[in-house]
């Protein structure tokens, strides 16, 4: 299965990302990992990445159609993949189509996660994640069962994204509104486009994109 996760920062992709990867044996691909993986190694990529993701602007289409390509290559993204955060611009959508038509891919659906932009802040400041393994958690809306241990791995240490704070949101919500919504009508088009009430409790947000997902495996 070949799905794309739309929406703006804090919609929730990664959070059900996560959850969707075991189900249908497919692996999420956050290209905002890929990049804070670049930056934290100092690479080229990083260095030329980092001034613009905490200005909570765009990297350059070059970087990610580059990346993305080379990533859905490798042999994990067989049975599929989960696009998390690209496409992010229309040059970056219609790179997606040659990219997958090339290899003889098909999108199985395009999902848009909707929420309101006035929640989205206190989900973006409220983040954080497990340091050791990457899990997701809030500070309000998603608390580990014990505090200060992962569910997950038992870790004890977690961080805070450099970008996730009030002071960036605008910019980051405003790149949504122009760069990437225009993307939709593209997909739309497409006949792929799919939406789900991203304003929804984390655990009926999943039941709604598995009712979807299994009715599209199914009407194969
Ligand atoms: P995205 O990947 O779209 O930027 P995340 O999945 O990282 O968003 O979610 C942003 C934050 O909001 C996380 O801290 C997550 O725990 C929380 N969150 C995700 N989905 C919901 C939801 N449906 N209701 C409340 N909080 C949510
Ligand atoms: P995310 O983790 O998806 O919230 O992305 C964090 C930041 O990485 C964004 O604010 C951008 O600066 C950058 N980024 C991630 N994906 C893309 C993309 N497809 N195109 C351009 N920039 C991206």
């Amino acid at each position: 299965m070949k799905l794309i996760l739309l929406g703006p920062p804090g919609a929730g992709k990664g959070t059900q990302a996560k959850r969707l990867q075991d189900r249908y044996g497919i692996v999420q691909i956050s290209t905002g990992d890929m990049l804070r993986a670049e930056v934290a190694a100092g690479s080229e990529v990083g260095r030329e990445a980092k001034a613009v993701m905490e200005a909570g602007q765009l990297v350059s289409d070059d970087i990610l159609i580059r990346m993305l390509a080379a990533r859905v290559d490798r042999p994990d993204c067989a049975k599929g993949f989960i696009l998390d955060g690209f496409p992010r611009t229309v040059p970056q959508a219609a790179a997606l189509d040659t990219m997958l038509a090339s290899r003889m891919m098909e999108l199985d659906a395009v999902v848009e996660l909707k929420v309101d932009d006035a929640a989205l802040t206190d989900r973006i400041a409220g983040r954080y994640t497990c340091a050791a393994c990457g899990a997701g958690y809030h500070d309000s809306f998603q608390k580990p069962r014990v505090t200060g241990v992962c569910d997950t791995c038992g870790g004890t240490r977690f961080s805070r994204r450099a970008d996730d704070n009030r002071e960036t949101v605008g910019a980051r919500l405003a790149a949504y509104h122009q760069q990437t919504a225009p993307i939709l009508p593209h997909y739309a088009a497409q006949g792929r486009l799919q939406a789900v009430d991203g304003m929804a409790d984390i655990d009926d947000v999943t039941a709604a994109l598995i009712a979807l997902l299994d009715g599209l495996v199914t009407g194969r």
